[in-house]
């Protein structure tokens, strides 16, 4: 169970500029809950893109979007509508956005924050990808979370001090940047890094900051 909420459109409209066509993914599973993603909120969104003058070519809710298989199986029949853009806007929590990213070759953003567990997990049994920073810088990053897969929780890296791809600090582990950047380089869009991510506003963190995993 992962609580979400959804990002000021304002902010969603900034990192989707240049964005035209877009396809809208929701969530029957928390987000629906938790009003940040279901049905609704999708439609909702789908208004508020329309009004801005983006194209919505489709939208889709699938049960629990954080389940990789699932959300793959549930992305087959929209094959044809999917190779008509380059962008999709998932109201989910950040695992639901990372698995969704991990299954499309396409910039997927996030449209809400994730702010708390509350002691649970998503469907992605193998790995902890959202620390619940509750200001999801996903947009950015090519779908690969800096805050829960880099030692350092850095915004903006690399640090330098990875070696042969693996984590300086524990070189057990991918270094999140250098999977970052080969992401970005696979999708044509290096362009992402080009922006600075501000500092974060770890205030709205109910986790208190970056544990390590
Ligand atoms: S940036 Fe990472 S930790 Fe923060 S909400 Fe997004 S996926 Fe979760
Ligand atoms: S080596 Fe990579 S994952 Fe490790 S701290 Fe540096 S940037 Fe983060």
């Amino acid at each position: 169970m992962l609580v979400s909420e959804q990002k000021p459109v304002e902010e969603i409209l900034r990192y989707l500029d240049g964005e035209n066509n877009i396809f809208l993914v929701g969530c029957k599973g928390c987000a629906e809950g938790f009003e940040s993603g279901g049905e609704p909120q999708v439609m909702e969104m789908k208004q508020k893109l329309e009004a801005e003058g983006k194209t919505v070519i489709g939208f889709t809710l699938i049960d629990m979007v954080c389940n990789q298989s699932l959300s793959r199986m549930k992305l087959i029949p929209y094959q044809q509508v999917l190779d008509g853009t380059n962008a999709l806007l998932c109201l989910t929590c950040g695992s639901g956005v990372q698995s969704l990213s991990s299954v499309v070759n396409k910039l997927v953003y996030p449209g809400c924050n994730t702010i708390s567990s509350v002691g649970g997990h998503a469907e992605w049994k193998e790995a902890e990808r959202c620390m619940e920073c509750g200001d999801c810088v996903l947009a950015y990053t090519g779908g690969i979370c800096p805050i829960a897969r880099c030692s350092k929780s850095m915004s903006n890296g690399p640090c330098g001090g990875s070696e042969n791809k693996q984590c300086e600090v524990n070189p057990g582990i991918d270094c999140a940047w250098h999977l970052i950047v080969e992401r970005l380089t696979k999708l044509g869009r290096l362009d992402k890094l080009e922006e600075v991510i501000p500092p974060k506003n770890w205030g709205v963190s109910l986790t208190g900051g970056p544990p390590r995993y």
